[in-house]
């Protein structure tokens, strides 16, 4: 039976988790600065130094390579300008995919127009990145290499342990966005090769506002903030004890569901493949389909405009995304399906679905009952009108 309404874009945003939420109310109703020598600061350091202790335990770290920070979006800068601020100066070329979050790819290109080289990897009609590419361009100019661990539009997991190798042999330091992967996928941040890795809090059922960056001990990097000089001098600022501990919250019962999790939402995702191709023969189905985010769904509609469409869903009660970037509501074609070789013309019309804890298959019910009137809508609205002929 069909739900009233559909959340499907937990990509975007889920849910703080009911445990997540309430370590989170007990540690803000207390007081203490983490940094502070009584008593209640030393209590607000504890709290931080477990939240650290447990996260690095389940991303199989050591607790010193854990930096809290404020989401995705701040791990990200710090790794990619950090990394390459700290490069010997002969260090000038910096490898990215041309699938990057923005997080990653305008910090990239910020760095291009300050005197950095940029060498942008190519990736396949799945979305790959291919680890003989990666290996064959590295070399001793190399300031550092950056692909993401899976892709928050098309859901596509990268090679990573292959891409690490080639890194950790040229000696060249790798940053991964892990951003979409964890809570999904079993990631291991201690991965030979990996240098540093984003995490974000709203992705996984922590509050907007938490994150971490999981960063070697032995990496150079230059801090982005200058001030307190904690977490090791290399992202000042006040420790969020609250968040720190219902991020590790959230992480911990993600690990210790995600072969769990992973199937429910692998289900989940077969189901609305399913059905979309009863409704509409012609949609394409985006991405890897071996190697594919759990609960990730991306599909173009031949013919029709994305946006027209996710409000035509809305407005039937089904919450998607059109998967590109949105910034400021100004909508632009997608780097990542622009990437893959996918006709503009197909990628235009293109929606991404993706499940998160709260889903349920009468979701997907409803997203299939209300696609056909939805389809037809959006197709007439994209067919010019003929004038009438006088
Ligand atoms: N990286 C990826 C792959 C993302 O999907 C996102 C958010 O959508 C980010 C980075 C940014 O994370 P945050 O929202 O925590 O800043």
């Amino acid at each position: 039976m069909s739900t009233d309404r559909a959340y499907l874009d937990h990509a975007a945003t889920t849910s703080v988790l009911p445990d997540a939420a309430d370590v989170w109310r007990d540690v803000s109703l207390t007081v203490g600065n983490p940094s502070s020598l009584h008593a209640s600061g030393r209590a607000a350091r504890r709290v931080v130094e477990e939240a650290r202790e447990s996260l690095a335990d389940d991303l199989g770290v050591r607790p010193s390579e854990v930096i809290f920070t404020s989401g995705g979006t701040e791990a990200d800068n710090l790794a990619v300008k950090g990394l390459a601020w700290a490069a010997p100066s002969r260090r000038r070329r910096i490898l990215c995919s041309t699938i990057e979050h923005h997080a990653v790819l305008d910090p990239v290109l910020w760095l291009g127009s300050h005197g950095y080289d940029i060498d942008w990897l190519p990736v396949d009609d799945v979305g790959r990145v291919d680890p003989h590419d990666v290996r064959s361009r590295l070399g001793d100019d190399v300031a550092l290499c950056t692909v993401m661990w899976a892709n928050n539009e098309v859901g596509t997991v990268q090679p990573l342990a292959r891409i690490a190798e080639a890194c950790a042999e040229a000696k060249v330091p790798f940053h991964s966005d892990a951003v979409q992967a964890i809570g999904r996928l079993a990631v291991d941040a201690g991965l030979p090769g990996l240098t540093s890795l984003a995490m974000s809090g709203h992705k996984l059922g922590a509050p907007v506002g938490t994150g971490a960056l999981v960063l070697r001990r032995d990496a150079d990097v230059v801090p982005l903030m200058h001030g307190g000089g904690q977490e090791r001098e290399v992202r000042s600022g006040t420790l969020d004890a609250a968040g720190a501990a219902s991020l590790a919250v959230a992480v911990r019962q993600s690990v210790a569901d995600q072969e769990v999790h992973a199937a429910r939402m692998n289900e989940l995702s077969e189901r609305l493949i399913e059905g979309i191709r009863g409704v509409a023969p012609d949609a394409v189905i985006n991405g890897d389909p071996e190697h594919r985010l759990p609960g990730t769904v991306h599909v173009s509609f031949p013919g029709s405009d994305g946006d027209t469409l996710l409000m035509l869903f809305d407005a039937a009660g089904v919450e998607c995304s059109t998967g590109s970037a949105c910034t400021a509501g100004v909508p632009e074609p997608s780097h990542v399906l622009e990437a893959m070789g996918i006709d503009a013309g197909i990628a235009r019309g293109s929606l991404r679905f993706s499940f998160g804890r709260s889903s349920r298959s009468g979701d997907v019910d409803l997203v299939i009952e209300v696609m056909p009137g939805a389809l037809d809508r959006a197709f007439r609205a994209a067919t010019p009108r003929l004038r009438p002929v006088r």
